[in-house]
């Protein structure tokens, strides 16, 4: 059997962990990296946090092929540096990769979190078996990943896939990428809050009071309520749905995939807003791709990161 590692930045720390080569996790574990010390530190630090996840996972360390960082932010997967870390800046500039490499003996590879996601529902998850897969992942931003005849694209500048960036409207909502408009501010967490929020300060009736989180509407509570049949509720996802599948549309008559994997938290509305999203889709899109393609949910759900990072080390080494 073989075996790969994946080292997965989230907000508040990192998780490192072992798949085997059928996407099974191994071993995981995450710890907390002290921000203030230098980027050689840390990096050293993450090295021996992964150097005991290998040694506790008892498995014989040849075995263990290679490793796969996923991070948020702006990055060169061709050359392993990081270039803005936003949760540890001291890292920006740092060439993780070849830290990794140097310390562990192994070859380690570096990609956007969203392109790793990507890669690890395509191997092990709604993606398995297929060619062609684009991967979107909604939450509070808009990120996708599009893997194209078995390879993930990158394109030109490492920026394909930016699909939250997509203008949907001409003199829509200010995104803070400076641009008006984009896919982000609708279908994003954010958006799809506003757009619940103006219909309940016009005083449209809605059960929301029920399903708050830490009293606070949130796209699970607009789904929970949507599920109990709060009418507003389900308007809004419908209308976030409508929207994701006009992009949809667009992608589907651009790249003609096989498959639509949407993850992140705000998939977890499911056929809410998938549904709609769906009948946007095949009604838009040209209809020749449009048969051909699925749009589904994402499987790998709180292990995406993970199974991700470590899929970026497959991609690599198979
Ligand atoms: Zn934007």
């Amino acid at each position: 059997m073989k075996y790969y590692v994946g080292i997965d930045f989230g907000g508040t720390g990192i998780k490192v962990g072992i798949i085997d080569e059928n996407g099974k996790i191994v071993i995981k574990d995450s710890f907390v990296t002290d921000p203030s010390k230098n980027g050689d530190e840390i990096v050293k630090h993450i090295a021996e946090c992964t150097q005991k996840v290998m040694d506790d996972s008892k498995l014989p360390q040849d075995d263990i092929l290679g490793i796969g960082v996923g991070c948020p932010g702006l990055l060169n997967p061709e050359t392993g540096q990081l270039k803005v870390v936003v949760n540890i800046p001291n890292l920006n500039g740092v060439y993780i990769a070849k830290g990794l490499t140097d310390i562990l003996g192994k070859p380690a590879f570096l990609d956007n979190d969203v392109n790793t996601m990507s890669l690890g529902e395509f191997y092990y998850g709604a993606g398995k078996g297929l060619k062609h897969v684009i991967a979107l992942t909604l939450g509070t931003g808009v990120g996708g990943g599009i893997i194209l005849n078995g390879e993930l694209y990158r394109g030109a500048s490492f920026t394909a896939g930016e699909l939250g960036h997509v203008s949907i409207a001409r003199d829509g909502k200010y995104c803070p990428c400076g641009n008006s408009g984009c896919l982000e501010r609708y279908v994003g967490r954010d958006g799809i809050i506003e757009n619940f929020m103006i219909s309940k300060n016009k005083g449209v009736e809605t059960s929301i009071d029920k399903y708050l989180e830490d009293g606070e509407v949130t796209p699970k509570a607009i789904a929970m309520a949507a599920g109990d049949g709060d009418a507003l509720s389900i308007r809004v996802l419908e209308e976030t749905g409508k929207i994701l599948g006009s992009v949809l549309a667009t992608l589907v008559n651009a790249l003609n995939p096989q498959a639509i994997i949407i993850g992140g938290g705000v998939s977890n509305a499911g056929e809410l807003i998938l549904g709609p999203a769906r009948i946007e889709m095949m009604k838009l899109a040209y209809s020749i791709p449009a048969n051909d393609v699925v749009l589904v949910k994402a499987k790998l759900g709180n292990d995406a990161g993970l199974v991700g990072s470590a899929s970026l080390a497959v991609a690599n080494l198979k």
